[in-house]
């Protein structure tokens, strides 16, 4: 098979391969849908650009090689397009209507009429590689902060091989004339080690920009299967792995924690009173007043309903006393606005101290739900401390 045989065959198949991936992921899936679609356009629009100048390689018909230059162009603004959407960086617009009508515009009103094919094409090629350069850069710490260093390099990597190989190839074509080592070199086989090399360079960059799609997608679900939707704090199965991590802290190395098992008093009356939404915004405010004070190390979770499970590690009776008893006062300093109306709220705290490494959670968690019946009890808006059976 021809050279130029296998190249058609390799960019239809990986060019319709990625685009078909990206209209999947945008239309049927839901992934970036935005982005996607961005990316589906530049895929396609690389393909039928490399598409065109394998195809009319030998051919002086200048045309053939403009098209080709400005689907390129037009590819490199659509990827940076979609990776502007997809990390919600500004949009870059009059930039790509310059930088397009530069290149593009030199090669169709003087690069065409005068017959310069290497000139028009030099003009779209480095025209390509300021798009991805500045790709590149401005991609770079919002991929390191969301993705990782790692993430960030690779894609950098990428597209800074694919701009060199864009700059080659601009320079190749506007120093035709000059003897060099590159020149000795037979056209063809330079030429299609170009084209090779950025097919290959392009659909790389598609599995890192695939990579990142899921990737966001897997830590969405990771953020969703282990936070409450309505306060965003952790919710009960995320909170009873930490403890039973805790729990074996405490057997293992006899290092003690704290809980506390907190109750609204008399939710009901203020969904009675107010309705199920000031309810939620009770729940919300209350939520976001526990995580206020709680140290960075505890966690704080919703443990179902109205009620809320607090984790002090590394925390014994006389700390875990002192915070659960300003956690209380934080929530009954709290004044929730519900239209005109202010609305005042306080908690009760049951408080259980591990540091038996032969009790389970199971007893510790009755015992503190126990001191969280008696500080109902006892009145409410109050902090009672379990003792242990032997203690008490
Ligand atoms: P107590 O002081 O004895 O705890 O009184 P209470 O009114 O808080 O009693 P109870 O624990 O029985 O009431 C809990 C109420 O919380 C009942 C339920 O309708 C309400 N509730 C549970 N989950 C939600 C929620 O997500 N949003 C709202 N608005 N209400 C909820
Ligand atoms: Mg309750
Ligand atoms: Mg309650």
């Amino acid at each position: 098979m021809e050279a130029s045989h296998f190249l058609i065959i390799y960019i239809l198949v990986t060019h319709t391969l990625t685009s078909g991936m990206w209209w999947a992921a945008g239309s049927w899936m839901g992934l970036s849908r935005r982005a996607s679609k961005h990316w589906m356009l530049s895929s396609a629009c690389f393909g039928i650009g490399l598409l065109l100048t394998v195809l009319y390689a030998d051919s002086v018909d200048t045309v053939q090689w403009m098209m080709a230059g400005l689907l390129v162009v037009v590819g490199a603004v659509s990827l940076r397009r979609g990776m502007q959407t997809f990390l919600k960086l500004p949009e870059t617009a009059c930039e790509h209507a310059l930088v397009t009508l530069v290149g593009v515009g030199f090669a169709l009103i003087v690069a065409l009429p005068m017959g310069w094919r290497g000139g028009g094409m030099a003009a779209c090629t480095a025209a390509t590689a300021w798009v991805l350069a500045r790709l590149a850069l401005e991609c770079f710490r919002p991929l390191r902060a969301e993705f990782g260093p790692e993430t960030a390099a690779t894609h950098a990597t990428l597209m800074g091989l694919v701009v060199l190989t864009f700059m080659t190839t601009a320079l190749a074509l506007t120093l035709p004339q000059t003897p060099s080592p590159w020149q000795q070199l037979p056209r063809d086989m330079v030429y299609q080690w170009l084209v090779m090399g950025s097919l290959t360079l392009s659909i790389l960059s598609s599995f890192v920009l695939g990579y990142v799609v899921v990737m966001r997608l897997v830590r969405r679900l990771e953020h969703l299967s282990h936070h409450d939707g309505l306060t965003g704090l952790l919710n009960r199965r995320a909170i009873e792995a930490m403890l039973d991590r805790e729990v074996q802290r405490l057997q293992r190395f006899g290092q003690p924690f704290s809980l506390l098992l907190i109750d609204i008093d008399h939710f009901k009356r203020i969904n009675d009173r107010l309705g199920h939404a000031a309810g939620d915004a009770v729940l919300a405010a209350v939520a976001g007043a526990l995580k206020e004070e709680a140290r960075e190390v505890d966690r704080v979770a919703r443990f179902g309903g109205e009620e809320f499970c607090v984790v002090l590690p590394h925390t014994s009776e006389e700390g875990a006393l002192h915070a659960a008893e300003r956690l209380r006062a934080a929530v009954a300093a709290l004044d929730v606005r519900w239209g005109d109306e202010g609305v005042s709220v306080t908690i009760s705290i049951g408080l259980a101290c591990a540091e038996h490494p032969t009790e389970t959670l199971s007893q510790l968690l009755r015992r503190a739900d126990e001191a969280l019946y008696q500080a109902k009890a006892a009145g409410r808006n109050r902090v009672v401390l379990s003792m242990l059976p032997a203690a008490a």
